[in-house]
């Protein structure tokens, strides 16, 4: 990290993984950086109130991982000596799509199995030991401060004390799915960003349990939900010799239940029995928790013609999707290099830099997660001809994958932000998609899964 050249100070509103990423990339370039967090921020991995998802089974992608590594050098040794669980992301993992199950074989694609508490609790100490960094929690956001087009702070209520005026050169919002962003900006005479919704009516019910050695042959279960059976569910390998596990229902009526007998049943009702098998023997350690996601919303802000200089959201205050592909975090973290990435160049016309390369990292995901939204008849939003096109081939691609490692690991390749989707079009993998289906029952094919000339990863999106 470079020491040189850091001048001025920027304020980060909101603690949690968005305003941590973005405190470090800053701390690159700002003097001084200060975190203000209306919660009570622990110094150990524990849930807090301002992140109820925390208690949700939270997979971190291979590109996540992959930046988040390179942001907080030895993070993933360092995860595991406190007992999260590396992986391959097809060998140790079995995904269901569709009811189609991929090949577990080895494909290089490396992820970390760990709760979201303890990722959080230990970036938020890595960036706590940085020394031009200072993190404020019981400090609640109330607005901005601005001198004409500018915003030259924000306004602080720090918990049972008076208002404070916070001066910076540069204020980024990082306050969540339930941020005032827009209104701030309205506040100041500024148009709100356009914001696209789609509500993916689905229902989270999550319970931990007791993780015994050999008490299955994978570190994680994904079985996603198909319209024609909306149901899915998700165990993570964690620290502390847990599995974290997420039992979901898509629609009205298809809510995962919260008592133990009839979470149970839910679980037996996946397309692959495993989850069962393993909830039938493992020791529950609490009860099951329910929350119904969100409506997913995509703020505009690169389309805003007119923008203060000083301020830029990140994260789920930009962007928040459906959990279906566990893209948040990895987006955050994608996002906070974009912003790096920004800062290196210069701090002239930051906000419309960064928002015209964030959106580039955010348009991936955000159509993922409507796209396999949109798969189920009830769920509103516009369904264009590229959508149905894409839907269409993403499902004989799951009956391609079952066959075909390679088709397999291309799908979690781009699933899992490693690869832009044209990918899952290249001749060699287009070729046995096209295919499935008319040679008769699905033998798996042994060709090696090493990654092929036609996959790109997503670092060489330009900013
Ligand atoms: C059920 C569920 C499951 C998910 N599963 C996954 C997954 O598997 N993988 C994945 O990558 N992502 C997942 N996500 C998304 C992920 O949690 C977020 O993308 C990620 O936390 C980044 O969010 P953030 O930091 O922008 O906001 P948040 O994590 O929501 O944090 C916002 C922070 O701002 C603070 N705050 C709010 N208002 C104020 C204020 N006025 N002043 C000061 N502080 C304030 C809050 O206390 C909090 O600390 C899931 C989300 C949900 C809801």
């Amino acid at each position: 990290m470079s020491t040189t050249n850091q001048t001025g100070q920027a304020i980060v509103l909101g603690g949690s993984i968005g305003g941590l990423l973005a405190a470090r990339v800053l701390s690159e370039s700002y003097a001084k950086v200060t975190v203000f967090d209306r919660d009570e921020l622990p110094t150990e991995s524990t849930d807090r109130k301002g992140v109820p998802q925390g208690v949700h089974s939270h997979g971190l992608l291979a590109r996540g991982r992959q930046v988040l590594e390179e942001l907080f050098p030895g993070l993933t040794a360092d995860l595991t000596t406190q007992g999260a669980v590396a992986v391959d992301l097809q060998r140790d993992c079995l995904w269901v799509n569709d009811g189609h199950r991929i090949p577990r074989v080895a494909s290089g694609l490396e992820g970390l199995c760990v709760s979201r508490r303890a990722l959080e609790g230990y970036v938020r100490n890595r960036v706590r030991a940085l020394p031009t960094v200072e993190i404020r929690d019981r400090c609640e956001a109330l607005g901005l401060l601005a001198d004409g087009d500018t915003v030259t702070g924000a306004r602080i209520l720090p918990r049972g004390a008076g208002e404070e005026h916070h001066p910076a050169d540069l204020v980024v919002d990082a306050t969540g799915r339930g941020n005032r962003g827009p209104t701030w900006l309205a506040e100041l005479g500024y148009e709100q960003p356009v914001e696209d919704h789609v509500d993916p009516q689905t229902v989270y019910v999550s319970r931990d349990y007791r993780r015994t050695p050999g008490d299955s042959t994978f570190t994680a279960f994904i079985s996603s939900p198909s319209p024609g059976a909306p149901r899915g569910g998700v165990a993570i390998a964690a620290e502390g010799d847990r599995w974290m596990v997420t039992l979901l229902g898509v629609g009205a009526d298809q809510a995962p239940p919260t008592d133990p007998e009839g979470y149970l049943a839910f679980a037996g009702r996946l397309p692959a029995p495993e989850l069962h098998t393993l909830l039938s023997r493992a020791e529950p350690l609490g009860p099951p928790k329910r929350m119904r996601l969100p409506t997913s919303v995509r703020r505009r802000y690169e389309h805003l013609t007119r923008l203060p200089d000083g301020f830029i959201a990140v994260a789920d205050a930009m962007c928040s999707f459906n959990p279906a592909y566990g893209q948040g975090m990895t987006v955050a973290a994608v996002e906070a290099t974009v912003l790096r990435d920004c800062l290196r160049q210069s701090r002239r016309e930051l906000p419309r830099r960064f928002y015209a390369g964030a959106a580039k990292v955010v348009d991936v995901p955000w159509d993922m997660a409507v796209g396999a939204d949109l798969r189920h008849p009830t769920i509103v939003g516009p369904r264009s001809r590229r959508t149905r096109f894409l839907n269409g081939y993403v499902a004989r691609l799951h009956v391609a994958a079952a066959r075909h490692p390679a088709v397999g690991r291309r799908f979690l390749s781009v699933a899992n932000l490693m690869t832009p989707p044209p990918g899952l079009f290249a001749p060699s993998i287009a070729a046995r998609v096209l295919w499935s289906g008319r040679r008769g029952a699905p033998q798996v094919d042994a060709t090696p899964v090493a990654p092929q000339n036609d996959e790109k990863i997503l670092t060489q999106v330009a900013v």
